[in-house]
């Protein structure tokens, strides 16, 4: 099969891209937070092969994106007016709501669960592409299993070539992680992965927060949790990565006394002259959190290489954006972090 690479505003790509998703086939479409693996979400067979393409476990659900807000009540039952506040507030954009799911989404899209992950993403021609397919879209990051995920289409393409008919070619995302999920199916409202929203944007609508132990802690293969994916190990290049925590100075100490040819430094770009000869690698900046969120799946990408040794990460602190860009780098470090201000 030969790969088709159309740009986002060519006049007949969205058309394109809808009869694929109708006809069953699948198609990368690009969103704000990062590349997703398309197809029709209704549509068990066509949701079979984005499990076979990407390796994914069967028991890891995907996300339904729809063009709008009603799209709500055609999937879903029992939608609690925070759904709705939601929405008011963040769609289109990063923001995944699990809520309980209605008997026309297969158990393959939901991976047997009695719930449904919805979202609603601000890019118009996804939206369109949504709209025209009359369907909502199944669609899990475009990477193959466990690597970093897909924020250009060149990446989409370096997994997928010859795989899959059509990538919808939306430029750079601009968020670069996945989008937060919480959960509206219990009591109190659960933070199942952080994202572009941040929890104190959801704390605002919301009023009340439950931050999942999935987001924070490394979880066990056989477990049984409320976030399928975040017990797979995710986000991970080939070398082991490891987070070096601390000042400038003293991470810039540990590192230069540890590093070793072929490791490579995953860095701020303010961080960069402290590193010279260890092959440092800036993925934003420290002053502008975005940046980084914007860069950090193209660093990984670019150090997922069999001949790298180990990989010396500088991790943001804080909240808003800096929490999810924190979750993802902790996951593809398997939470293996040192403390330079401790550690000799
Ligand atoms: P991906 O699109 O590859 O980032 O993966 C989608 C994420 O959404 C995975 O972590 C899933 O486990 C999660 N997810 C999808 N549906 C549900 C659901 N019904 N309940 C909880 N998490 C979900
Ligand atoms: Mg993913």
């Amino acid at each position: 099969m030969k790969t088709q690479i159309l740009p986002a505003d060519a006049p007949q790509t969205a058309q394109a891209a809808a009869a694929l998703i109708k006809a069953g086939e699948l198609v990368a479409i690009p969103t704000e937070t990062v590349y997703g693996l398309g197809a029709d979400g209704l549509n068990p067979e066509a949701v079979a092969k984005i499990f076979a393409v990407k390796g994914r476990p069967q028991d890891n659900p995907l996300i339904l994106h729809v063009a709008d807000a009603e799209a709500l009540t055609h999937l879903c039952h029992d939608i609690p007016p925070a759904a709705y506040a939601l929405a008011d507030a963040f769609w289109p954009g990063p923001l995944t709501m699990v809520l309980p799911a209605k008997d026309i989404i297969p158990k393959t899209t939901i991976a047997g669960n009695t719930t449904v992950a919805v979202r609603c993403p601000d890019c118009a021609v996804t939206r369109q592409i949504i709209r025209l397919a009359g369907v909502p879209i199944a669609a899990p990051s475009a990477n193959i299993s466990g690597k970093p995920s897909t924020t250009t289409a060149e990446h989409v393409l370096h997994d997928h070539a010859g795989r899959i008919p059509l990538i919808v070619d939306g430029g750079s995302c601009r968020v670069g992680l996945e989008s937060t999920i919480v959960d509206l199916t219990e009591e109190r409202p659960r933070l199942l992965r952080p994202g572009g929203i941040t929890p104190e944007q959801l704390l605002e609508v919301l009023g009340d927060l439950v931050v999942d132990k999935a987001v924070t802690a490394q979880i066990d293969q056989d477990a049984v949790v409320k976030a399928p994916g975040m017990k797979y190990k995710h986000y991970a290049p080939a070398a082991p990565v490891i987070i070096v925590s601390g000042s400038r100075e003293a991470a810039a100490r540990y590192i230069r006394a540890h590093f070793q040819p072929g490791d490579r430094v995953l860095c701020f770009a303010e961080e960069l002259p402290l590193y010279e000869g260890c092959a440092p690698l800036a993925y934003g900046e420290e002053a502008d959190t975005a940046s980084l969120s914007a860069g950090l799946f193209s660093a990984l990408r670019e150090l997922d290489d069999p001949a790298v040794g180990t990989v010396y990460a500088r991790c943001p602190v804080g909240g808003g954006i800096a929490y999810a860009v924190q979750n993802r780098l902790k996951k593809a470090a398997a939470f293996h972090i040192i403390d330079a201000e401790v550690a000799l």
